[in-house]
């Protein structure tokens, strides 16, 4: 098995412990690492309490080479990540005038006088080095041995991101002598997480290389393959081969790659067959529409559509029945057809997607529970309504998946 190099990541302040921040420094400093061929083993919030930092550095440093640490560098009394650092090897910290200086020079530039306090930000303990800070008054720390390397850094997002890219990162890069990384995403819709992890079995093993991984955020899986070699050709050989295996297991669950959405799945599919589509709504409420119009140069595809959410706009506008309201009601099959096909002929589009259903929690009946939906999707003059039952879910959550399964059922037609 090839080693990598494993970092523990600390992110220290009470705001995160009390759900007033969020600590995105970890998942961006987590995402930049793993980039960069270094697994985040560990991440942990930390209050402003100088024995917890101790004993959290402590335990860091047994388990990993690389220790960043983000927060408490500030000049107040809660401020303690650098005399944590200090207690933690054992030594003093000590006040580098230079530094001093330079913070000073700051709060002049701004006609302030530098309040006292901020002197605590010019001292490192002894045996550490000082990080620039190319976007504010406190420098970062950075202690390394030949075993690990420990990196303090300001909690203010921008500047701990300028400061890991300028002064960290390259310092991480210096030791690592370990495999070259390669990953991909594969994005999926159409069926569960634990659905799809059958299909793949064995392929989702621990341990394996390559790994797959599976996460699911409203109701997209994505599988994120990661290969390690000591080259990067065959990294990148070994990730391709793995994902042409995955394609072929998961078929037409397989959307996208990357980051890619849906609705820009479905605009690039447009554009390249040159049509145009639009859309006849009724629960979702314009929800499709809104999706279709979050990609930039939508227009190329989508003139206009309708949101119908009562019987006399959908007759008035779309050319339903009153006979088909009357015989088969607004949620039903023939209603989500007779959408399609009026939409497709005001609009002069060359498909499109009709919705109608009970979003719930209310308006539910026995025969026409919450959740039915009726979607149809009309391509090539033909119009194939499908019925779905979203179950176990709030009305936002029925209106989501109403709408992204839209967008899937227009795709699967756009690629047979
Ligand atoms: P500090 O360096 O501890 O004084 O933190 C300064 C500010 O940066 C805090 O008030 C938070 O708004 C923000 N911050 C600190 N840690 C994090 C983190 N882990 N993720 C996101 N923002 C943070
Ligand atoms: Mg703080």
């Amino acid at each position: 098995m090839i080693k990598m190099t494993r970092a523990y990541l600390l992110s220290i302040g009470n705001e995160l412990l009390c759900g007033r921040t969020v600590d995105t420094n970890a998942a961006w400093l987590s995402g930049r690492l793993f980039a960069a061929g270094v697994q985040t083993a560990s991440v942990q919030c930390i209050a402003d309490e100088t024995a917890d930092i101790v004993q959290a550095l402590r335990l860091a440093v047994q388990r990993a080479d690389v220790v960043l640490v983000t927060g408490g560098l500030g000049p107040t009394d809660d401020d303690l990540t650098r005399q944590a650092l200090a207690a933690y090897l054992g030594v003093e910290l000590v006040y580098y005038p230079e530094l001093g200086e330079k913070i000073e020079a700051f709060f002049t530039s701004r006609g302030l006088t530098m309040p006292q306090r901020n002197r605590v930000q010019a001292c490192i303990p002894q045996g550490a080095e000082p990080i620039d800070n190319p976007r504010g008054t406190a420098p970062g720390v950075l202690y390394e041995t030949e075993q690990t390397l420990i990196a303090l850094m300001p909690g203010v997002p921008a500047e701990m991101k300028a400061m890991f890219e300028t002064s960290v990162l390259p310092r991480i890069q210096r030791r690592l002598g370990g495999p070259v990384v390669r990953s991909v995403n594969l994005r999926c819709y159409g069926a569960g997480e634990s659905a799809v992890a059958e299909m793949l079995g064995n392929r989702m093993r621990r341990g394996r290389n390559p790994l797959v991984n599976c996460t699911v955020s409203e109701g997209i899986i994505t599988l994120q393959v990661i290969a390690k070699a000591h080259t990067p050709q065959e990294a990148e050989q070994r990730l391709e081969t793995e994902r042409l295996e995955l394609e072929k297991m998961l078929g037409n669950l397989v959307f996208g790659t990357g980051e890619d959405t849906l609705q820009e799945v479905v605009g690039r599919l447009l554009k390249t067959k040159n049509k145009t589509v639009t859309v006849a709504e009724s629960c979702t409420g314009g929800l499709v529409a809104k999706l279709l119009t979050d990609v930039s140069g939508s227009s190329e595809y989508f003139n206009y559509g309708w949101i119908t959410y009562s019987n006399q706009a959908k007759m008035e506008q779309l050319g339903l029945s009153s006979a088909l309201l009357e015989e088969f009601g607004a949620v039903s099959e023939p209603a989500a057809q007779a959408m399609a096909e009026g939409a497709i002929r005001k609009a002069r589009a060359d498909c499109a997607i009709g919705i109608t259903g009970i979003a719930g929690p209310g308006g539910g009946t026995e025969q026409k529970p919450v959740g039915l939906v009726y979607i149809s999707i009309m391509n090539n003059g033909i119009c194939h309504v499908h019925r779905c039952h979203f179950t176990n879910a709030g009305r936002a959550a029925v209106r989501l998946r109403t709408a992204q399964t839209a967008l899937n059922l227009l795709r699967l037609e756009l690629t047979i």
